[in-house]
């Protein structure tokens, strides 16, 4: 039995966000939640996904989604960023259907400071709801971190409970991930900080609980944001194993399953195929994708370039002769889609690296 057999083509939300989950941490795999910040890169992840039959999640961090809606406009008061996080999640949802497979609509980091972007989200989100009887997105990520554990866990249950009755899962953070994204820099932080605890998780899940089962947790495990040289980051996958082991230990006969914890791999770039086999083992069932497909998307470009530099240079001229036309060069329609090739196949090795591959 494939995904396909439990949850529709197109967007999923609520219930079947939870079945898709829960199909993934039965299987022992993980879904690529890939940074998009345009329909460009939108399109080579839905097609990358759809080309090895499988599911995947397209997310916006606050940056992108501003930049869907235009570096011109100002994002005084999250306006471009709640504008642009619409905008592209309706993208999504008038092409998935067609993609023929299921995608997952997410917000990546939200920190304290950004929480009226959040708050933007949840309103349209409540609206759609009213209307479809299902939120805009599957879920959103708050990233609470930076602050003290009990108001992380206070501040996630008060969205908790406004997402729980439309059916939107939330993502939350605990532990700090080291390095730099979206202008959120952990750098300097000291190794121990960078291991969460299983108490931390057992305190989380105990408390979410009550509330609904929609909510995933990214937990530090040594994770680091952005690609470093290799052998500077010691991840350590195998706690996972052991938080899921606390909680399900906690729980008792109320658990049936050897992994109730639906976990999150943030900082994930260079890390092997080892360190990710061992987190899938474990219950992560979304890994976020952003550096490696953003050098892919580059990558593809610049190659174009250096192969016909000589057609690019002028509109009319090349080597075939000095009244040639350069049209077919420079039409963002060809040089894009290299981008987009390019980053489709990075996106197609993601989810290679995390098992997921032809499990519709
Ligand atoms: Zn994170």
């Amino acid at each position: 039995m494939g995904i396909l057999d439990i949850v529709p083509a197109g967007v999923v939300t609520g219930d079947n966000m939870r079945k898709l989950f829960a199909y993934a941490r039965e299987h022992n795999f993980a879904i690529p939640a890939i940074n998009c910040t345009s329909t460009s890169t939108i399109n080579a992840a839905l097609e990358a996904a759809r080309d090895i039959n499988s599911p995947i999640i397209i997310q916006f961090s606050n940056g992108g989604a501003a930049y869907i809606a235009g570096k011109g406009l100002s994002n005084k008061n999250q306006e471009a960023s709640i504008i642009g996080a619409v905008a592209g999640a309706q993208y999504i949802r008038a092409v998935a259907k067609a993609y023929g497979i299921p995608v997952v609509i997410h917000s990546d980091h939200c920190a304290k400071k950004l929480l009226p972007w959040f708050d933007g989200m949840l309103a349209a989100d409540e609206e759609y709801f009213k209307a479809h009887g299902e939120p805009l997105f599957s879920s959103h990520m708050l990233d609470l971190s930076e602050e003290p554990k009990e108001e992380n866990i206070e501040i996630c249950l008060k969205y908790l409970k406004r997402m729980a009755p439309i059916g939107c899962l939330l993502e939350m953070e605990i532990g700090i991930t080291g390095g730099e994204e979206d202008g959120v820099n952990n750098e300097g932080v000291d190794n121990a900080a960078l291991y969460t605890q299983p108490e931390d998780i057992w305190d989380i899940y105990k408390a979410f609980s009550e509330v609904t089962d929609l909510f995933s947790i990214a937990a530090g495990f040594g994770n680091v944001h952005g690609v470093y040289a290799p052998g500077n980051v010691r991840l350590h996958p195998e706690l996972l194993g052991k938080h899921q082991a606390y909680v399900k230990e906690q729980l008792g006969d109320k658990c049936d399953i050897p992994k109730p914890v639906f976990f999150v791999f943030h900082g994930g770039s260079g890390s092997n195929e080892d360190e990710i086999k061992t987190a899938v083992e474990n219950g992560v069932v979304k890994m976020n994708v952003d550096t490696d497909t953003q050098w892919a998307y580059w990558d593809g470009l610049k190659n174009y370039y250096e192969g016909k530099k000589d057609y690019l240079q002028t509109q009319v001229g090349n080597p075939d002769g000095p009244g040639k036309p350069n049209k077919k060069y420079y039409d963002p329609r060809v040089f894009i889609r290299e981008a987009e090739k390019s980053m489709a196949t990075r996106v197609q090795q993601a989810c290679k690296d995390l098992g997921n591959v032809n499990t519709l």
